[in-house]
């Protein structure tokens, strides 16, 4: 892999680019904040070693440079022991995952390990199953050739749904996915979106998609997966 060391502390980036160079890595190692976005933006970089505290350009700045820019590549964060609130930023900001200085390599090489096996394989962006095709990106859901027309709100649960296809879900795993943990949503809210989700994908169609277990939640068949 190709990786972006981006440290200003000399000791600390001769020991990242010699142990990453061991593991047969190549390394780009720079010293500030400015000078690693370039880095980042100009070279096909598989991943990013990115300390916070930097000259010119904090971690936290280039990481939502990066990001708002739609660069994808994985991002993990060195920051300093109990430095809570980098890691918060770090993580909004768009790193994802951190390390606590000091650290075993590794640590590190494992985290990096894991974060650019993720990135290789991209979870499915248009979702399918019972004869649905849902695309995030355009926010469309299709049943056959015809468009469905759906809230934001509906849209969301039927997402959350259609990602969980042929498993159960719970009413209060659904409130904390679509709805999120702050609001005070009741088991019966999600029960009339449900209804008027049916409305919309079953009803027009026949075989029913979502099926209700009783006292519980909700299932969307996964027929076509
Ligand atoms: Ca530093």
């Amino acid at each position: 892999m190709w990786i972006l060391v981006i440290e200003d502390e000399p000791a600390m980036g001769d020991i990242l680019r010699r142990g990453l160079e061991e593991e047969n890595h190549t390394v780009t190692l720079v010293r500030d904040g400015i000078e690693g976005l370039r880095a980042a933006e100009t070279c096909e970089i598989d991943a990013i070693v990115l300390d916070v505290m930097l000259p010119e350009l904090s971690g936290i700045e280039l990481a939502r440079i990066l990001r708002s820019t739609g660069r994808q590549m994985p991002i993990l964060m060195l920051t300093a022991r109990d430095a809570a609130a980098d890691i918060v930023k770090g993580l909004d900001a768009g790193a994802d995952d951190y390390l606590t200085k000091p650290f075993a390599f590794d640590v590190l090489l494992a985290r990096l390990r894991a974060l650019t096996r993720r990135a290789a394989r991209p979870t499915a962006r248009v979702l399918h199953a019972s004869g649905l095709v849902l695309d995030p990106d355009v926010r469309q859901v299709r049943r056959g050739d015809r468009l469905l027309d759906l809230t934001l709100t509906e849209f969301r649960l039927l997402e959350f749904l259609m990602r969980r296809a042929g498993r159960v879900c719970a009413r209060t795993a659904i409130i904390d996915g679509v709805w999120g943990l702050e609001q005070d949503v009741k088991g019966n809210t999600v029960d009339a979106f449900i209804r008027l989700l049916r409305a919309k994908i079953d009803e027009p169609y026949g075989p029913s998609a979502i099926e209700t277990v009783r006292g519980f939640g909700y299932i969307l068949r996964d027929e076509d997966r």
